[in-house]
């Protein structure tokens, strides 16, 4: 059973992969099946090798040997990831990896402290040259903030046997895609902040400081009735490219709560004259909603562009960048819009972000080693 199990979910992923395929192929974007199946579909940046994945994810978690379990949303999230890994591998690794902050990189609201498995990983991803931007919606101006929550990573940097020229390849884009900061060893925080106007792209320079107020304004209304409407327990914060509501110390608000106010926050922009100028993301971050100035598409491309010296021919390309974030869920979600920008993944705790490189890692090698293409016979 478990080997006809193995052998049909392998052909339905060899189907999927087709189709992507399809759907990739120029001549046809508009018609392919996909589209009609899934009409909100977007572009794909690279292959997805998901025979393939299926195998090596089927060698890990069993799938097909359970009997009453069926392939679980988990198992095809950890699939598509092994696939968008495997192209990347394939087409020649990485350029830019940017990362989500909060369950991605550390627990929610808590810092990135020295013991945390990832940093060795991150250093051996610089090692090899990849470039490293960490895009979080945490919304800072301060250099010395954002070194509270990442400080574990800064201070391996400074230790590590990294090249001078290496060390510069990690940079923080704070707010989503707002607050500008480069690794610099010479300052106390080990962070530098750069102004906007030496690296935001040509369309972010059209939004006003006057625009902007007056959406977060509009946002700020729509926050303090939905306070009042659902007598909710919380705090407004207005922040220079924020605002958003927080519970009131040793209060919670539930799943509902922060839903229903991301969708109203939403839909209450989303009609307004505002928005057209200025492009916002509205968000559940779990324990808090945030509408913020900009997204994490914008915050990526910043970082492409920022890589690529500030000249838009040389932006690291999407296919050659890997997002990694949390939250992809389409209501209020941060990280879904990076991927309008880049190939993502998407994990559902920092534990699995370790995972993740550790199998980028393998993969790597594997490949250099020719086998990973013979991955049924290695079953
Ligand atoms: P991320 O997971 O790194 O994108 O961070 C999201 C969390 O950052 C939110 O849930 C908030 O708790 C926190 N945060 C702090 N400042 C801001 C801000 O200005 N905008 C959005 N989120 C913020
Ligand atoms: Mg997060």
């Amino acid at each position: 059973m478990a080997l006809s199990a193995h052998q049909r979910y392998a052909e339905i992923m060899f189907d999927v992969e087709k189709l992507v395929e399809d759907h990739r192929n120029p001549k046809a974007p508009y018609t392919s099946n996909l589209k009609l199946l899934v009409p909100p579909v977007g572009n794909f940046f690279t292959t997805l090798p998901l025979k393939n994945a299926f195998l090596w994810q089927d060698r890990k978690r069993h799938i097909s040997s359970r009997r009453f379990v069926a392939p679980s949303f988990n198992d095809v999230r950890l699939i598509l990831n092994t696939a968008q890994i495997m192209s990347l591998v394939d087409e020649g690794g990485v350029e830019l990896m940017t990362f989500d902050g909060d369950v991605t990189l550390y627990d929610d609201g808590q810092s990135l402290t020295d013991e945390n498995p990832v940093i060795p990983r991150i250093l051996e991803l610089m090692r090899g040259g990849c470039r490293i931007g960490i895009v979080t919606a945490a919304g800072y101006t301060e250099a010395a903030k954002y070194y509270g929550r990442l400080h574990g990573l800064l201070e391996a940097i400074a230790a590590s046997d990294l090249s001078a020229d290496q060390k510069k390849n990690i940079i923080v884009m704070g707010g989503e895609s707002n607050f500008l900061f480069v690794y610099d060893e010479t300052c106390k925080e080990r962070l530098k902040y750069i102004r906007r106007r030496e690296w935001i792209l040509e369309e972010m320079q059209s939004w006003t400081e006057e625009n902007i107020q007056s959406l977060l304004d509009l946002a700020e209304k729509a926050l303090r009735d939905c306070i009042s409407s659902m007598s909710l327990d919380a705090d407004i914060l207005r922040k220079e490219r924020a605002v958003g509501i927080i519970p009131r110390q040793g209060r919670k608000l539930s799943r509902e709560q922060l839903e229903e106010t991301v969708l109203v926050c939403q839909r209450v922009l989303e009609v307004s004259q505002e928005a057209t100028k200025i492009p916002f993301c509205a968000f559940n971050g779990g324990s808090d909603v945030f509408i913020d100035i900009g997204d994490k598409s914008w915050g990526v491309l910043a970082c492409q562009r920022f890589f690529g010296g500030n000249d838009k021919k040389n932006d690291i390309k999407g296919a050659k960048t890997l997002h990694v974030g949390d939250q992809f869920l389409s209501v209020g979600a941060n990280d879904f819009k990076a991927r309008q920008a880049c190939t993502t993944a998407w994990i559902a705790s920092p534990a699995e972000t370790v995972a993740l490189l550790d199998e980028m890692f393998e993969l790597k090698d594997l490949k250099v080693h020719h086998h990973w293409d013979k991955l049924e016979d290695i079953r």
